[in-house]
């Protein structure tokens, strides 16, 4: 079964589908193991391709269920799985995720003392593993590699296979190395996963891993259960204090700003409105960063308030809300970012705040960027994939997944443009205007005092530049300031200005601007939300708690889960996710048999963890 021939694989895969006894001993470990008891397509046909011991790179959306794809392979094949990761702080976490359902699981990596390394390995060589996790700069060592060749092994697993490629924003160099893989242990199959869509990326990791054998599964990038909100920033910490008050209360989730100033400020004003928030950004020590990571996968309703340093790999299952206070660059990030959220499957919010000084600061800092000329191009295009999508009166979801390459035919139904649709008005006058005025001033003035000739205001800087005698002076006063600013960050977000940050952020006229100016284009504008909806409460994503779950049973549960993950030194959702929970104050089951049908409940957890909770349910 190991060295089929690739040229019939297609047709044993289908063969192995309706009758193969590995795909039973599959399917059987899904529900017996983990307690679930279907795979998501493509999982199935992935562990059927690693099981035949041929090769896979997977593409899925985080919280798409990568992890299933090599765990169960390693369990249905003789011998033990070998998961590269560069996270070595999860890997603990992962390893006793791993044992609780009942799996020899272990790791190699810098932080196990010289005895204790000793022992996993006699574990592996003895064949009494069926998962280790080794960081990738160990593996590659000669030492690890030859432990490797004596022991029996199931599978590779490279996880976060993006990381070789330079193309992306987490190389790392020993992923280079991966290579040897296939040199060293031809006949074991291998598997790379990544949540990373680019075509570019995906490319280099198959020429980079030797991987052009492998099939290729590409799973949709849609993630329905997340909200996606793209709001106008007015006062963004009152209206991210609204934000978690009406919809998040209690719970976990990230919110991400550009500068680690930002996030440390952001955390301490936080903290002073009563959440547990924490600061994480790359400036912090390596002490601080784990601790604070510690706390936020292993208490409930911590929110981080982190750069971008945060996040990759942390697979908290039950990270409710992803809020940007800043505008990310492009629309990959804000897609990874955001990613985090709702992992577990159940609601969970993406909710962003962008303003004019946002999409001022990167329009200007793109004009100062270095770098070739295609490089330039290419990093316009990307900015202007985001500000489009901040800008647009359709579907998020629609336009989302199109810059992937995907279609959704209808509109979602769960963004903030299907939920509440905005408006356009004819703003072609008024574009005009604002345009005019950028050209009779010299293009050298920001948006203030433009705003303040158009509305004919009597401040210095309008009479020491004599702007009182300018033809567009005084000419916009059926517009608010308000409104005109609008104006101005659609037609910057759209490109006919263009922002000079040496010149105090300057706005310069674009080619673009012509047909506009001319009176040979109209142009539809976004009209902004002046008044914050009061619908929050009716909208907001995460009610299943208050429609039909018992307040009283919902805590109690939590409260046991919290009291078990702390005896045992695991984070809470590693006893059971939210879900599970939710299902129990559905159903109270009152019998093992009942219990056992929860989703997430294997026979590993129904042992363990039956009787503490059927206990909790029937004294309630
Ligand atoms: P990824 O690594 O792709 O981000 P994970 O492997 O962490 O995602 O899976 C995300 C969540 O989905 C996990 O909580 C996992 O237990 C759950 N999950 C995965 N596969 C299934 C399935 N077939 N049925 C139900 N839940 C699943
Ligand atoms: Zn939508």
């Amino acid at each position: 079964m190991h060295d089929r021939s690739r040229h019939d694989r297609t047709h044993q895969i289908s063969v192995i589908q309706v009758y193969c006894p590995a795909m039973h001993d599959a399917q059987d470990i899904l529900r017996t193991v983990f307690g679930y008891d279907n795979f998501r397509p493509p999982q199935d046909e992935i562990i059927n391709t690693l099981i035949a011991g041929d090769d896979a790179l997977v593409l899925m959306p985080t919280g798409g269920g990568k992890s299933l794809c090599y765990q169960i392979p390693s369990l249905v094949r003789p011998g033990c799985g070998v998961v590269i990761s560069p996270l070595i702080a999860l890997m603990q976490d992962q390893v006793n995720a791993m044992r609780l359902l009942g799996v020899k699981a272990s790791y190699l990596n810098s932080t196990l003392s010289a005895q204790d390394a000793l022992e996993v390995e006699e574990a592996l060589l003895a064949g009494k593993l069926d998962l280790l996790y080794v960081a990738p700069e160990r593996l590659v060592q000669e030492r690890t590699l030859a432990l490797l060749q004596r022991a029996p092994l199931a599978l590779f697993a490279i996880d976060e296979a993006h990381c070789v490629s330079q193309w992306g924003h987490d190389f790392r160099a020993d992923y280079l190395k991966l290579s040897v893989l296939q040199e060293r242990f031809p006949e074991i199959p291998r598997v790379a996963l990544t949540a990373t869509a680019d075509v570019r990326t995906r490319a280099d990791i198959v020429s980079r891993l030797e991987l052009d054998g492998a099939r290729q599964f590409i799973a949709g990038f849609d993630r329905p259960n997340i909200r996606y909100r793209l709001a106008l920033k007015h006062s963004p910490k009152q209206q991210l204090l609204r934000f978690l008050r009406d919809e998040h209360p209690m719970d976990a989730g990230i919110v991400y700003c550009l500068s680690r100033r930002k996030t440390e400020d952001t955390a301490a004003w936080l903290q002073q409105e009563g959440y547990q928030a924490l600061p994480y950004h790359a400036g912090l020590d390596a002490g601080t960063r784990a601790q604070h990571q510690r706390r936020f996968l292993r208490e409930e309703g911590v929110i981080m308030v982190a750069t971008i340093a945060f996040g990759m790999g942390i697979d908290k299952p039950d990270v409710r809300f992803v809020v940007h206070l800043d505008m990310p660059k492009t629309v990959e990030s804000y897609y990874q970012e955001t990613g985090r959220a709702g992992r577990d499957g159940e609601p969970a919010d993406a909710w962003l705040l962008y303003g004019l000084q946002d999409v001022i600061k990167l329009r200007g800092m793109m004009a100062q960027s270095q770098g070739s000329e295609e490089h330039k191009r290419a990093e316009q295009q990307r900015l202007n994939a985001m500000l489009g999508l901040c800008e647009i009166t359709t579907c998020r979801r629609q336009a989302l997944l199109n810059y992937f390459g995907e279609s959704l035919p209808e509109p979602c139904g769960n963004c903030d443009t299907c939920l509440e649709p905005v408006d356009t008005w004819d703003a072609t006058e008024a574009a005009r205007m604002a345009l005019s005025a950028v050209y009779r001033t010299g293009q050298r003035f920001g948006v203030n005092h433009l705003i303040d000739l158009l509305r004919g205001a009597e401040t210095a800087k309008i009479f020491q530049f004599s702007h009182q005698t300018l033809p567009t002076y005084g000419i916009g006063q059926a517009l608010d300031a308000g409104q005109w600013r609008s104006v101005f960050r659609q037609l910057v977000a759209r490109a006919y200005l263009s922002v000079d940050l040496e010149r105090y952020g300057a706005l310069r006229l674009e080619q673009k601007c012509r047909p506009l100016l001319r009176g040979e284009e109209i142009i539809a504008l976004r009209r902004d939300q002046k008044v914050k909806s009061k619908t929050a409460k009716k909208t907001r994503a995460n009610e299943a708690l208050s429609a039909d779950i018992d307040p009283v049973l919902w805590e109690a549960l939590r409260d046991k889960r919290r009291q078990l993950a702390e005896t045992q030194g695991v984070p809470p959702y590693v006893i059971f996710h939210d879900k599970t929970l939710r299902e129990m104050c559905l159903h109270r089951p009152r019998t093992q048999v009942e219990f056992s049908r929860l989703p997430g409940v294997g026979e590993s957890k129904l042992e363990k963890y039956a009787e503490a909770f059927l206990t909790v349910i029937g004294s309630i």
